[in-house]
């Protein structure tokens, strides 16, 4: 039985059985990623391995105090991987795996795919868990041909719905971040979002994590009347935003929400562009 946990308002997420499994990302404090992981019924020990999408800080905040607790191999691109280390995200000693085109971790194929982002060299997973497959894409300006690759028939995807377009352009961002984070190596707009989740649920999709939602620039409601709500009646699907913290592969129902409350995520803000404004997050 496979569990894919969104932790910590999607800051981090744990994909696996409840004895072995990776995270993916660690942009919340290694004793917030713990405590949510305990909440979902995992204990560290099951966490095999540490899948980083990107190193902005709000993705690998926790990295180094988890790393340092876990002891088990952070796997990323070389460049990722290069700049955790350089900024002294990652405790000395940590294993590290440079991504190849498609790696076993946790008993799961995990297969990357390139993301276009405002770093040297981001990246989205697809990871093949016994018969589920599920697409990991956040911090990306646009779907390129290789992310739909990535992620079409999946059974489960989590995809960035950053921001609200009209919220953006009078967001009190300066004038060059909105610029950023609209262009095509910043972020997924609700509008994109909800395109790429309408094209995803003809290739099977059943299942929709919205994630990254900046705090500023737009609000779970948004996000998922553009991107879901207005489908789901048509296509009966069921949909989940970061708010909604836990969800059983095979215990889920195709017609409703299952929703694990006590996942970590409760109720907590949005997680998104929340950090002070200098870069692109
Ligand atoms: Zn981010
Ligand atoms: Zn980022």
């Amino acid at each position: 039985m496979i569990l894919f946990a969104p932790l910590c308002s999607g800051s981090s997420a744990y994909i696996g059985t409840k004895t072995e499994g990776i995270l993916v990302d660690a942009g919340a404090s290694a004793k917030s990623i713990l405590t949510a992981l305990g909440e979902v019924g995992v204990e560290p020990g099951a966490v095999k391995a540490i899948l980083v999408t990107h190193d902005h800080s709000d993705h690998i905040k926790g990295l180094r105090v988890l790393t340092k607790r876990l002891r088990v191999p952070v796997c990323s691109t070389v460049e990722t991987l290069e700049g955790i280390i350089d900024t002294g995200n990652l405790t000395p000693g940590t294993e590290v795996l440079e991504l190849s085109s498609q790696m076993e971790l946790a008993g799961m194929e995990v297969v990357p795919f390139d993301t276009p982002h405002d770093v040297a060299h981001s990246v989205g997973f697809r990871i093949q868990a016994g018969e589920r497959a599920i697409g990991y894409a956040t911090d990306l300006g646009e779907v390129t041909a290789e992310i739909w690759q990535g992620l079409s028939g999946a059974d489960l995807v989590l995809i960035e719905s950053n921001y609200e377009p009209r919220l953006l352009a009078i967001s009190s961002y300066p004038y060059y971040l909105r610029q950023r984070i609209a262009s095509d190596h910043g972020h997924l707009s609700n509008p994109d979002c909800a395109d790429t989740v309408r094209r995803l649920a003809q290739t099977g999709t059943a299942r929709f994590v919205l994630a990254h939602l900046s705090r500023e620039n737009n609000t779970p409601e948004l996000a998922a009347a553009h991107g879901v709500r207005q489908y789901a009646p048509a296509f009966g699907w069921d949909y989940l935003t970061e708010q909604l913290a836990g969800l059983d592969f095979q215990a889920g129902e195709v017609d409703g929400i299952p929703v694990d409350p006590g996942g970590g995520a409760g109720l907590e803000p949005p997680q998104g562009d929340t950090q002070p404004p200098q870069a692109v997050r």
